[in-house]
């Protein structure tokens, strides 16, 4: 399909109104009320307050099981988190102080 810069082009089929995408290179027309497959937007969300554990790393460095494989922890700059199904990971200490409250 020909692109168009035309923005919230629309045609009715089998009473269903197709809008086409507004994107420049994008050929997509989809049901209103959906996005585009190529040009999903962002939607705003929060994180559930779901409580999990974390600890310091082991001294030097420490290797975790993850569900992604093996990675490193290194003592002093890595907490080791423990999520809701039991899964362990690794994670910088500046990402931890932005994303998480310690509870206790
Ligand atoms: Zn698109």
């Amino acid at each position: 399909m020909k692109p168009s810069p035309i923005k919230n082009d629309a045609e009715m089929i089998r009473g269903v109104n197709y809008i086409k995408c507004g994107s420049l290179d994008c050929g997509w027309w989809y049901p209103e009320g959906h996005g585009c497959p190529d040009h999903n937007p962002w939607i705003k969300c929060r994180k559930k307050p779901i409580e999990v554990h974390y600890r310091e790393a082991n001294a030097g460095i420490e290797t975790i099981h993850t569900l992604e494989g093996d990675m490193v922890a290194g003592y002093g700059h890595d907490y080791v988190m423990l999520g809701i199904d039991g899964e362990v990971y690794p994670i910088k200490k500046d990402i931890y102080e932005r994303t998480y409250d310690t509870l206790e």
